[in-house]
């Protein structure tokens, strides 16, 4: 397993190194040379005494004395020098030591073989720091060569131990190793309180970094210190800063292209170039009735339309455009309009965006106004086929007999009327539909209004032989609506109350008010409408029997201007009816009560 050290611990380790490392070479190198330099200086001060030693050695000592004379002289100068003496023959035999009873030496070893006795017989002194196995210490041995006046050689050493000076070296390794502890606490203490400063920037900066990988842009360094991970901190506050900024306005556009996207009544799919769904907006869903929005997925396993399909794989086997129109399978089915386009740029590589628009408002117009044509030209074919044929039979011959003539006159005659209410009722829908009129609402009384319908309707309903019944409010009743076409529209209903029932039945008229709404409804006890043709009876051109509706000098539009009358006053219409039984049409208006100021037109 990698160690792996904090930027503290690295620096605090790696000071611990450098300073003891240091103390200890310091120490060592301190130790060697206050050694030698103590060792040095006792030899110096030893050698400044043998020399002292050497003039007493040479006026007291005799040779021929003996080592009783020798060990004596050699005992007392050891007292007086305070340094172990010894007198030592230039064949290496000791005559006297201070510090060796008399009695042993005699028994002492040759010491021909010392360095510093065989460095004095050569050069006249010697020395050399030794471990005495006699007295079990290091000594300092100094020798040197003296003549006696009968000119007898003889060797003096004189030795010290070195104690003292291993004591002092003790003593200052002991400090040395005081100051190498000292130097450890401090050096720690140093370099921790340096990491430290060092280290909790980092470890802020290490916070923030990862408080804002985790989505968190909020967060800044904001305490910058005074060294390089200041500039540091600064530099990064300024790339979140600048982060901040950059995703503020991606998410502003973002949140603005879903808000069009959402607010289009178009369907937009946007494709990415492997043909992976990028965008889809409520609209597409909507439109192609898929379950959910198809982000991430292929068009081909959530869209079941092959046009479309199609449309789109064509763009991305390589066209520029492609438009398609497709129905659904919905029910009832729409009609849709596919525009696809390969999009152009870097970034969007092949991608594909595809629009669709829902044409069924525009296809059901087309076929409204196709179907409008046909019927129109089919009712006015029927009276001027009529009108040409009876001129055709007077020309040729009908005018000549006066009962002839007269009976293909009045079929003209009645052609032409049938014409002239074609044209008037084609023209007030028209006028009604282009909405350019808006109704011119006045004051209504609902008894003048039935007065006035029954009026108009009283000869027609003696003629065919049905009763006539009206019901009315106790209280007047007073709207506001455009009159004429209210009246228009009455009367309509009521016209055809009355030609549809015949014989013994019998029409009502009826005006109330529910739920601030006018009522006008016209029921009859006729032949009633079958189920079937109720949904589209308001329709133009729309009848029940053809035949019949024309005998009755029908035109087709009566209920279609009854239905746009209670759209311009956004109103409704609806009907009843039971076969057998009889129909009840009912014209709904909004009640809008008359201001103070009676009788005044309003727009
Ligand atoms: P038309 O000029 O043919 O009467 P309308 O638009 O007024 O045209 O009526 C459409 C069709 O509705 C008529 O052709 C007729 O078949 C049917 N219809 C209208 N009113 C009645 C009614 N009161 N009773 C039975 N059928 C009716």
């Amino acid at each position: 397993m990698k160690l792996r050290l904090s930027f503290q611990g690295r620096i605090l380790g790696g000071c611990l190194v450098v300073v003891v490392c240091t103390l200890i070479f310091v120490a060592v190198l301190m130790e060697r040379s206050l050694g030698s330099q103590m060792v040095q200086q006792v030899r110096s001060t030893m050698q400044h005494e043998i020399l002292t030693v050497r003039e007493v050695v040479r006026d007291r000592w005799r040779p021929g004395e003996g080592i009783q004379a020798g060990d004596k002289l050699a005992d007392r100068l050891g007292r007086i020098v305070g340094a172990r003496v010894t007198l030592i023959t230039p064949a290496g035999k000791v005559l006297g030591d201070s510090q060796v009873p008399r009695g042993e030496v005699p028994e002492m070893a040759n010491h021909s073989d010392r360095p510093e006795i065989i460095a004095a017989l050569k050069d006249g002194e010697g020395s050399s720091v030794r471990y005495s196995s006699t007295l079990g210490l290091d000594l300092m041995y100094v020798a040197t060569r003296l003549e006696t006046p009968e000119g007898r050689k003889l060797i003096l050493r004189l030795a010290l131990p070195l104690s003292q000076v291993e004591k002092t070296i003790g003593q200052t390794r002991n400090l040395v190793l005081g100051a190498i502890f000292l130097g450890v606490l401090l050096s720690i203490g140093v370099a921790y309180l340096v990491a430290r400063s060092l280290s909790k920037p980092v470890q802020q900066l290490t916070r923030t970094a990862a408080s804002i990988a985790e989505g968190d842009l909020s967060r800044r360094f904001t305490r910058y210190p005074s060294h390089e991970i200041g500039d540091l901190g600064r530099a990064f506050d300024q790339m979140a800063d600048h982060l901040q900024r950059t995703i503020d306005d991606i998410t502003t556009s973002r949140d603005l292209l879903e808000a069009i996207l959402r607010g289009m009544v178009e369907g937009v799919l946007v494709t990415d170039p492997q043909g992976y769904v990028l965008v889809a907006n409520r609209a597409l869903k909507k439109m192609l009735d898929l379950e959910s929005v198809p982000v991430g997925r292929l068009p081909s396993e959530i869209i079941r339309n092959a046009d479309l399909l199609e449309a789109l794989d064509e763009v991305r086997a390589g066209r520029e455009y492609v438009s398609r129109e497709f129905s659904t399978l919905g029910d009832p089915p729409s009609h849709l309009e596919a525009h696809v386009v390969r999009m152009t740029g870097d970034t969007a590589g092949a991608g594909l965006v595809c629009v669709l628009h829902d044409i069924t408002e525009r296809k059901r117009l087309e076929k409204t106004r196709r179907d409008f044509v046909a019927n129109v030209s089919h009712e006015l074919r029927t009276p001027l086929t009529a009108v040409r044929g009876a001129a055709e039979t007077l020309i040729d011959g009908a005018l000549d007999s006066p009962q002839y003539a007269r009976h293909f006159a009045e079929l003209i005659l009645r052609q032409n009327r049938r014409l002239e209410r074609l044209v008037q009722d084609l023209m007030e829908l028209a006028s009604l539909e282009s909405g350019q009129s808006p109704p011119r609402r006045r004051r209504i009384e609902a008894l003048e209004l039935a007065d006035s319908v029954m009026e108009a309707v009283l000869d027609l309903a003696e003629a065919r032989g049905v009763e006539l019944g009206r019901s009315l409010p106790r209280e007047p009743l007073v709207f506001q609506a455009d009159a004429r076409q209210v009246e228009q529209a009455m009367l309509n209903l009521v016209d055809n109350a009355i030609k549809y029932t015949g014989q013994g039945g019998k029409v009502t008229l009826s005006i109330a008010v529910e739920d601030r709404e006018v009522v006008l409804s016209v029921s009859d006890t006729g032949p009633g409408i079958p189920a079937e043709h109720l949904p589209r009876l308001f329709e133009r051109f729309y009848r029940v029997d053809t035949n019949r509706s024309r005998e009755m000098g029908g035109t087709g539009l009566g209920l279609a201007i009854v239905k746009h009358v209670a759209l311009v006053h956004q109103g409704r219409v609806d009907v009843e009816s039971v076969p057998g039984q009889g129909s009840t049409f009912r014209l709904v208006l909004p009640l809008v009560e008359p201001p103070s100021g009676e009788g005044e037109e309003t727009a």
